[in-house]
């Protein structure tokens, strides 16, 4: 964990977000989800952590995309994945 920004996330100059506000994996299964996450990489947005199916995390480490951005109103921060590393916006 630290405050550091990494290169995934240095790179990120406009923030992707998201085009519907849900799951689109938990929308194919009929599941709830908690928070909504959006990839900054193919714009796809998916369940957080919290959510019963971490489709957004999930997504992650099956397609490589480092980073995303939090979907919920209010929220403005980047999450990267492999760095762990949090920044806000
Ligand atoms: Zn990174
Ligand atoms: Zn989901
Ligand atoms: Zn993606």
């Amino acid at each position: 964990m630290g405050n550091g920004v990494c290169s995934h996330l240095a790179a990120i100059s406009a923030i992707r977000q998201a085009q519907r506000r849900e799951c689109e994996e938990c929308v194919k299964i009929g599941a709830r989800w908690v928070h909504l996450r959006t990839c900054q990489e193919c714009g796809t947005t998916r369940c957080c952590d919290t959510s019963p199916n971490q489709h957004a995390s999930k997504h992650a480490r099956e397609s490589g995309h480092p980073v995303i951005a939090s979907s919920e109103p209010g929220e403005r921060w980047l999450y990267c994945y492999p760095d762990d590393a949090l920044v806000e916006y």
